[in-house]
């Protein structure tokens, strides 16, 4: 199995780095098929090459089994035309990375700021919405008619929403079987009510899984009082984005949150959160969100080609970080712990050669 990994901006090499180190061992201690090649995107790419995503790049990301991307300082790129391509926004188009699965949960002895204790995904539509670089088939979705005038467009199709739908039904029936679809259509009646008939339709499919809706809004509030509420949400891509930063600080903090974006031939691991500039080279990156996303994609590699390997490499993985999480001394200072990333990342290492024997 091939792995293109793409490091990105900001702290994205230090928490790549520490998500290779991990995938190195547990490849080492269950003898996985696995190789990785790593691709020079981001402001590096943009200097060397003229852009932050080299049509190569893209190529070997196409060719390649999965796809680790470290997180991109999109903010700080140049317009499209100079250079400045959102290589996320991008991967997910050119792979048709349609789901974008955001697991938060938390962890016994680690403190949390909701009011419950929370073990939720939030499946977030990922190819249309409110993304102006990505729901038209030419031009931008946001236009300026007048110097005082601006407008968004946002797309939302009943082929994207069914398929969502299908994404979170399926993995709840792996789960406690509880589907949740949060909207706000109470004001985006057409574009909402277009969303909800679709998933609606899924849910009458699923007669053995738990269906409610919860407005955007109550939802965000919802995720701090009752989060233990909630199983699987889905939910169109603006929405989905926000809400599952709220929900990954609330289990301790966006350090945290990992995810995977996969369609029907791909699958890409990428931390929830941005390259977070203002600790980026101090080594105080929690690489815990990009080494989670690893794991999950060793899963989903693992469930496509039906290699237990691979599975058992995610689990062991996911125990082995939650094992140096339990221990407050192990912890990075996001979560008022005293190490940096390259001592937590030696810490999961050992602790997978612990769990191995
Ligand atoms: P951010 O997610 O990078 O950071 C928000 C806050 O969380 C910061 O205080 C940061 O230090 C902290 N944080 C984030 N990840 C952390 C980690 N692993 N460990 C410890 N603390 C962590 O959001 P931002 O500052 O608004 O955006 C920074 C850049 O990232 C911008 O250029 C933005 O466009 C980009 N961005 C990229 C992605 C992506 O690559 N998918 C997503 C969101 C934002």
């Amino acid at each position: 199995m091939n792995l293109a990994v793409l490091p990105g901006d900001g702290i994205g090499p230090e928490i790549t780095n520490a998500a290779l180190q991990v995938l190195e061992r547990v490849k080492r201690t269950l003898s996985l098929d696995l190789a990785t090649e790593v691709h020079e995107i981001g402001v590096a790419a943009l200097h060397r090459t003229g852009t932050t995503l080299p049509p190569a790049v893209l190529d070997a990301c196409r060719r390649a089994d999965g796809v680790i991307l470290g997180p991109v300082s999109t903010a700080s790129y140049p317009p499209r035309d100079q250079g400045g391509v959102n290589a996320s926004a991008a991967l997910r188009i050119e792979l048709d990375l349609f789901a974008n699965v955001r697991p938060s949960r938390t962890r016994d002895g680690l403190q949390h700021w909701g009011r419950t204790p929370m073990d939720l995904v939030i499946v977030r539509e990922n190819t249309e919405g409110f993304y102006a670089d990505r729901n038209m088939y030419s031009g931008s979705g946001e236009l300026m008619p007048t110097p005082d005038l601006a407008l968004s467009i946002r797309r939302i199709s009943a082929a994207a929403s069914a398929r969502i739908a299908h994404a979170a039904f399926d993995l709840a029936a792996t789960r406690r079987r509880h589907v949740t679809a949060v909207h706000k259509v109470n004001v985006l009646g057409v574009t909402e009510g277009l969303f909800l008939r679709e998933v609606q339709t899924v849910a009458r499919a699923h007669p053995d899984i738990t269906y409610d809706e919860q407005l955007v809004d109550s939802m965000a509030a919802l995720l701090v009082r009752e989060a233990s509420r909630f199983d699987v949400i889905v939910t169109t891509n603006m929405f989905g984005d926000i809400l599952s930063d709220e929900a990954a600080e609330l289990s301790g903090s966006l350090g945290l949150a990992a995810s995977v974006n996969f369609g029907d031939r791909h699958c890409m691991a990428q931390a929830q959160h941005g390259s977070a500039p203002d600790i980026q080279g101090q080594n105080k990156a929690n690489p815990t969100s990009l080494i989670l996303s690893s794991a999950m994609l060793l899963d989903w590699l693992g469930r496509r080609h039906r290699q237990e390997s691979f599975i058992a490499a995610a689990r062991l993985i996911e125990q082995s970080v939650d094992g140096v999480l339990g221990s407050a001394a192990k912890r990075t200072s996001d979560l008022g712990g005293p190490q940096g990333t390259m001592a937590f990342t030696a810490d999961v290492c050992q602790e997978i050669d612990a769990r191995a024997v």
